[in-house]
């Protein structure tokens, strides 16, 4: 009885946050995938951000992420005359001891800050972030990330700061380092900016597709989470939740992209996940009709915006119409036959498999 009072007070506390993170798995995995939820770019006080790293950690286990990096400027060090951070481990290893046994894992990373060319590159499964500060040498860093068997990737290629139009576009510094296999990913999506360009720049070069935050500030007034928004998020098809698995799909660029409504990926894993989260009920009729009813439904936490492709007329609706998160939608279906079975072809137009390419798909109903 003592500790009743404790035991109520850690129900109304512990308990509304748990069933948030719940309730914000973001999307269902295919069938024997684990959907691994990332953001592989953050800053904090360490570099040029303005939070200390366990805010970090707090903000990713508010919003359901499975997977971390902290990934501070190593070269850039505003705040160096109040924190001289001899360290550049440090943002991660206290953004690890806060995490301690929860549901989140942190990757120790850093942002190799370079001019344009290579620009600023990301290093995330490194070992040591000291030993990849070279400040007069613009690839070392990146060597030395390959050499401890990290995953890098171009950050912002379409930074205003380096390419004063916005269009991402590779020097011969980055085709080199594609061709010596040191560059291993791009950013489609950074902050809230993205690149149509990139994504090409991705198929063409077979770079995995990532999205991330690169907050300085907090996730939350950056994308409105207060109101419904979410940070851009990059998914990983990995086989299952080990470390090791997680990095493996990285490197074969299996990944999906969340920014905004948009879904972005290579088509063939796009595919897949878009399929696991959208399913079809049975068609059923009204006695002497040939209107079939489909009860379609939304898995996921992004609206589904749809264009159907198929030979058939809609009763209520137009061919464009959308799904609202984990919600239902009965379309109305003027199949001119009694069916038991159906087809939809769809195009999700909100689902990018390259510059200005919608994701094409069927499901079956049932
Ligand atoms: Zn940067
Ligand atoms: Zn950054």
């Amino acid at each position: 009885m003592k500790n009743t009072p404790k035991t109520i007070l850690f129900l109304f506390i512990a308990l509304p946050s748990w069933i948030w993170a719940q309730e914000n798995r973001f999307f269902k995995a295919p069938e024997g995938v684990s959907l691994v939820s990332t953001d592989l770019h953050i800053h904090t006080a360490f570099s040029d951000g303005s939070v200390w790293p366990n805010l970090r950690v707090e903000e990713a286990l508010k919003e359901g992420l499975d997977l971390i990096s902290i990934t501070d400027h190593l070269e850039y060090q505003p705040h160096r005359s109040d924190l001289p951070n001899p360290d550049r481990n440090r943002s991660f290893d206290i953004a690890q001891k806060t995490a301690n046994d929860s549901e989140l894992t942190i990757i120790r990373g850093a942002e190799i800050t370079r001019s344009m060319p290579p620009g600023h590159i990301n290093a995330v499964f490194i070992e040591n972030a000291n030993k990849l500060l070279f400040p007069d040498d613009p690839i070392a860093g990146i060597k030395e990330a390959n050499r401890q068997k990290g995953f890098v990737f171009w950050n912002h290629p379409n930074w205003e700061a380096h390419r004063k139009d916005g269009i991402a576009r590779l020097d011969p510094l980055h085709i080199e380092l594609i061709k010596e296999k040191l560059l291993h990913g791009i950013e489609v999506v950074n902050h809230i900016t993205f690149s149509e360009e990139a994504i090409d720049i991705a198929l063409e070069n077979d770079l995995t597709m990532i999205g991330t935050s690169d907050v300085h500030k907090l996730t939350a007034w950056d994308f409105d989470i207060p109101q419904g928004g979410h940070r851009p998020m990059t998914f990983v098809l990995s086989k299952n939740e080990s470390l090791n698995e997680i990095k493996k799909a990285l490197f074969e660029g299996k990944t999906i992209v969340w920014f905004k409504e948009l879904l972005i990926g290579k088509e063939e894993h796009l595919r897949e996940v878009v399929k696991a989260n959208l399913t079809a009920s049975a068609p059923t009729y009204n006695k002497d009709e040939l209107i079939a009813k489909i009860v379609l439904e939304n898995h996921s936490a992004n609206t589904l915006h749809l264009k159907y492709t198929g030979p058939y007329t809609f009763h209520q609706d137009g061919t464009i119409f959308k799904i609202d998160p984990y919600s239902k939608k009965t379309l109305e279906v003027k199949t001119l036959e009694v069916k038991t079975s159906l087809e939809f072809p769809f195009e999700l137009l909100n689902g990018l498999i390259g510059q200005k390419k919608h994701l094409n798909f069927k499901i079956l109903s049932p």
